[in-house]
Formats: structure tokens, C-alpha cells, sequence
């Protein structure tokens, strides 16, 4: 154990217990069960305080797509840390990590996005979003357009206005004063609620949702769409080919502006350096985090497109918002290397054309298992729907808690899987082999035998 004195596991999960208010964790459940205690971690694999080695299926929380324990960004850290630890970009400032890497984001990003606004996280990029978009309404003289849609069950942060624009409903009840000005359409999720529905039609029939809530609320009161091009956090919800074609004929028909929340989907999630690309989407604006830097160092961003820039930018004038690690040196520094590794290391191609194609295939094999309804993917996410019965769809009593006990029988076994009720999720490291594939799947089946 590097860095921190060596302690038991109980020791650990004692004074763990004592002092430190987890998030998103019931307490009841730590008290019980005791936190996991990860010490290190190498490659695709994290190790815990009783000696498991155990395939990280989630990267982290979706961030370390390039594996842990990469020495190039670890120095490059360090580098940056004796050169320059911090300086803010408020008030006329810049430094070269936040403007070479601002260019290296206009270069990879699809569509005419030459404008980065930094952030600490996802949640701060969104939070970020919806100021952008109230202040480009305004500076086009149509403040009425004051309403954000966005969809029940997305995950778009923790913050306030994120919670609020999120459609998480135990967030909002425990939000209570949620952010006004945003309202929300039912998700493009065809296992849950498609019914006998041909996937295509119940995409188009989701989308369309948009326009009924446009013209209910009244198009001239309408700013923007808000979403993420797969649900994530939501249980990786893919949408039918026909939603995002529909979305986007429906933004520009009334002009409203889209914000595709890429915090998981982009940088090789999906195959391609932005999700949006994969879904054939155009929007104006676009929020990152997570794999901007694999997670290494936190940051995230607004990308934001020249419709909004050029009104932005050429109406001059301040625009009153910025946090005091916006763009914050070392966090930049290392995003630029991991994004340089990347390219580098032919990362989106490799998950486009080798990678994707081999966990699709063998992800895709799960629907086989008994308890399993359906099993999707696409890119490095996937999603397993754990059922009683697999005609009828129906869910296993609430009591058995299947999710959560598949997620602790599969990290017990050696995989971290995420439960979403019992919905199993994954989003393994982008460096992952066909080996580590095989272990995975391997292992969410042993799981899924041991469930119920
Ligand atoms: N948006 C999406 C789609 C996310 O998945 C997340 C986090 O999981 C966020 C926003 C919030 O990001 P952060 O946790 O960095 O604030």
C-alpha cells in the first residue's frame, strides 16, 4: 500500500464509518455492510484492503477509459504542479495547459465548436449550460425563452440546477426547490415502456414527446433541449434508431437549441471522440467531464458551438459566471496528455473497430441467461435487464433486491458491475482486451447464476 499507512480492513471501515458522509450510499447499508475499501489499482484492475484483484467494469464512474496507474500522466501532473500549481483565468488571465487544451477540444469536436468554458465537473458543466443558454436567449432579445426540456430519468449532476434538470425523481424529492424553468418528457426507453411497440416506431413516438411539450408550452417560451445521446446513469438507455433523428428535425424546427450531455459518452465511449457523432446528432451545445482526463485529475467543460459563441462573443459584455478552478492548470495539463495518449495510442479506433465490436458480440450473449430480459450495448456500455420471467418481463419481488445483490455476488466474485434497480450496467476501460471482455461476461453470468 503506497501513500497511506497500512490498517486492517476493519480499522478502515470503522473510522470510514465514524467520518465520512458517502455520496449516493445508504447509510443503513454501510453500517451493515461496511464500505470496500480500494487501496490500488493497475490497468483494468482495482485491488481492496482484504487482497481482491477485481475487473473494473465501470471505469471508476465511467471516467477511466485509458486504466489506472498510467505514469505519462501521473509526471505530467507533477510537472505542472512545480511550473505552475494554480492560476485562475478570471479577469483578463490565461495559461498555456487551459488554451492548448482548448484547442486541442475544438480540433476533436464535431460540428463548428471552436469555444471551451472549464469546469471542475460534469455537474458544473451543465450548471454552466443553462446560464449559457438563458444569456444567449436574452442577448437575442427573446428572454420569454426561458424553459429547458429535458427527460424523466436523465442524470445530468449533483448541483442544484443539475438535480433539476436531471429527471431522477428521489433527487428532486430530496431537492425539494428545484430550479425553475425546466420541464420534462418521458424517456426512449424500449424495455420498460415500448410495450408491443416496434422499436422504431416507439422511438419516433418518444421523440415526438418533444414537440407535444414545445407546442404545449408554447415554442416562443422554449430555449432548449437538454439530453444525454444515451442515458447513462438512467440504466443505459439506448434509443431507437429514429429518436435522435427525430429530436434534431424538431430543435430546428423551432429553433430551440440542443445540448447533448456527453459526460459519459464522449471521448471513445461510443467509438468516436463525441457520442453525437455516433447518433449522427448536431448540437449547439455540449458538456464534458470524466474521460476529458480519465478521470486522473477532475474537470469538465462546455463546448459551446458557434451559434451561441458568435452571439456571445461579438455582443461583448461579461458573462457573470466562472469558478475558481475553471481551467485549473494541472487538470488541464493532464487532460491534454490523456487526450494526446489517446490519438497516440489510435484508442478511438480501437474501440471502434476492434473492441465495441467484441464486447457487443458477447454482451449481447447474456439475453441466453435465464433471469436476463434483454441485453444491450452499444459502444462500451451495456446494460443487462434482470427479470422472473422473461415473457412476461416481470420483475423479481422487491424484497430480493436482485440488482443490488447481483452488484455485491459480482464484486465478491471479481467484476464491479452498477446496479440500476435491477437493471446491470457496465462501462469498462477503453484499454480492455478481448480477455478482459471474456472475464467480464464470464463473470456477470457466474453473478447472475448466484442471484436468484
Ligand atoms: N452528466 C452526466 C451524463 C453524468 O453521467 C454525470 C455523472 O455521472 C454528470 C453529468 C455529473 O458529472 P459530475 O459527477 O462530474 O459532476
Amino acid at each position: 500500500m503506497t501513500g497511506t499507512a497500512k490498517k486492517a480492513t476493519r480499522d478502515w471501515q470503522s473510522l470510514d464509518a465514524q467520518h465520512y458522509l458517502h455520496p449516493f450510499t445508504d447509510f443503513h447499508d454501510l453500517g451493515r455492510k461496511g464500505s470496500r475499501i480500494i487501496t490500488r489499482a493497475e490497468g483494468v484492475y482495482i485491488h481492496d484492503s482484504d487482497g481482491r484483484r477485481i475487473l473494473d467494469g465501470m471505469a471508476g464512474l465511467w471516467c477511466v477509459n485509458l486504466g489506472y496507474g498510467r505514469r505519462d500522466l501521473a509526471e505530467v501532473a507533477y510537472r505542472q504542479l512545480l511550473e505552475l500549481p494554480y492560476y485562475n483565468s478570471f479577469f483578463q488571465c490565461s495559461h498555456p495547459p487551459a488554451i492548448e487544451l482548448a484547442d486541442l477540444l475544438a480540433e476533436l469536436s464535431p460540428g463548428d465548436f471552436q469555444h471551451v468554458f472549464f469546469t471542475g465537473s460534469g455537474s458544473e458543466a451543465n450548471d454552466t449550460q443553462i446560464r449559457l443558454i438563458r444569456r444567449y436567449w436574452t442577448l437575442m432579445g427573446e428572454p420569454e425563452r426561458m424553459t429547458i426540456i429535458a427527460r424523466k430519468n436523465a442524470y445530468h449532476g449533483s448541483t442544484i440546477a443539475g438535480a433539476s434538470l436531471g429527471g431522477m425523481g428521489p433527487m428532486h424529492e430530496q431537492t425539494v426547490l428545484t430550479v425553475p424553468g425546466i420541464a420534462h418528457i418521458d424517456q426512449p426507453y424500449h424495455f420498460k415502456l415500448g410495450g408491443d411497440l416496434d422499436p422504431d416506431e416507439f422511438g419516433l413516438q418518444q421523440a415526438r414527446l418533444l414537440e407535444e411539450k414545445i407546442l404545449e408550452l408554447g415554442p416562443e417560451k422554449v430555449a432548449a433541449f437538454f439530453a444525454e445521446p444515451v442515458q447513462g446513469a438512467g440504466g443505459v438507455i439506448i434509443p431507437p434508431d429514429t429518436y435522435w433523428p427525430e429530436i434534431q428535425r424538431i430543435c430546428d424546427e423551432y429553433g430551440i437549441l440542443l445540448v447533448a450531455d456527453e459526460v459519459i459518452t464522449a471521448f471513445g465511449r461510443l467509438g468516436h471522440w463525441f457520442g453525437s457523432e455516433h447518433f449522427g446528432i448536431r448540437p449547439d451545445l455540449i458538456s464534458f467531464a470524466k474521460g476529458v482526463s480519465s478521470g486522473y485529475l477532475p474537470l469538465g467543460g462546455a463546448l459551446v458551438g458557434k451559434r451561441v459563441a458568435d452571439v456571445i462573443t461579438a455582443k461583448g459584455g461579461e458573462f457573470a459566471h466562472g469558478y475558481t478552478y475553471s481551467g485549473h492548470p494541472a487538470c488541464c495539463a493532464v487532460a491534454l496528455a490523456a487526450l494526446r495518449a489517446m490519438q497516440d495510442e489510435h484508442i478511438i479506433e480501437y474501440v471502434r473497430d476492434d473492441l465495441a465490436p467484441y464486447f457487443n458480440a458477447r454482451w449481447a450473449a447474456l439475453a441466453d441467461h435465464p433471469i436476463i430480459g434483454e441485453a444491450r450495448s452499444v459502444g462500451m456500455v451495456g446494460a443487462i435487464e434482470i427479470v422472473r420471467d422473461k415473457s412476461t418481463r416481470a420483475r423479481f419481488d422487491e424484497d430480493l433486491g436482485a440488482g443490488t445483490r447481483c452488484r455485491d455476488l459480482s464484486v465478491d466474485g471479481g467484476l464491479v458491475m452498477r446496479a440500476v434497480g435491477d437493471t446491470m450496467i457496465v462501462s469498462p476501460p477503453l484499454v480492455a482486451d478481448h480477455g478482459h471482455i471474456d472475464e467480464l461476461v464470464d463473470k456477470a453470468w457466474q453473478s447472475l447464476d448466484r442471484t436468484a
